[in-house]
């Protein structure tokens, strides 16, 4: 499984989106694993944006994330980052397509609703950025076994690793007692 961070900007709050933007990650069959309500700090955003920091639109995007609280989530799911990306749409809302949350709802470069991390690895950083170990809570959700077909699940889903260690365990368990009588 992968995770990737999600934040539901200060437009998206401010435009009453929250739940019409999470209700597009859970009814694609993303597990919410964290979930908070932050205004973000200065100094969490110079590293969250330090690669756009020569931009000329730099200090604007600054007081735009730390105007009001965002919606922090992080999201579970084979290829979690891809399928967020998708879900959000491109950078300029007005150019994003039609069926994505920036495509949908916005019609700004600036102002598009969502963050959403770009690769695995700007993911794992981006989630270590802004929750703490504590605020990620693993659990299993009952609509699993509908999501993800049988492949995907063996490969994937922690309780199944554990459910067939179960198994083998409790094989060996009864060829050995077998063995004895
Ligand atoms: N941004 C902006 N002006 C631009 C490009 C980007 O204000 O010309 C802002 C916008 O909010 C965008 C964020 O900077 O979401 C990060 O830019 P990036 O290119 O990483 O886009 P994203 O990954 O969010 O699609
Ligand atoms: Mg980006």
């Amino acid at each position: 499984m992968r995770r990737t961070l999600v934040i539901i900007k200060p437009d998206g709050v401010n435009r009453c989106l929250i739940g019409e933007v999470i209700q597009r990650f859970e009814r694609k069959g993303l597990k919410i694993i964290g979930l908070k309500l932050e205004r973000l700090k200065v100094y969490q955003l110079k590293d969250h944006y330090s690669h756009l920091s020569s931009k000329p639109f730099y200090q604007e995007l600054m007081n735009y994330m730390t105007s009001i609280p965002c919606i922090l989530l992080v999201l579970e799911g084979k290829d979690a980052v891809q399928v967020v990306r998708t879900l959000v749409g491109s950078t300029n809302s007005r150019e994003a397509d039609v069926g994505t949350i920036r495509g949908d709802f916005a019609m700004s470069v600036q102002t598009n609703i969502v963050h959403a991390s770009e690769t695995n690895e700007i993911a794992e950083k981006e989630i270590q950025r802004f929750f703490k170990e504590e605020e990620i809570i693993e659990y299993d959700q009952l609509n699993f076994n509908w999501i993800y077909c049988g492949s995907e699940k063996e490969q994937y889903h922690p309780s199944d690793v554990e459910w067939k260690s179960d198994q083998e365990q409790y094989a060996k368990a009864k060829e050995e007692k077998r063995k004895i009588e």
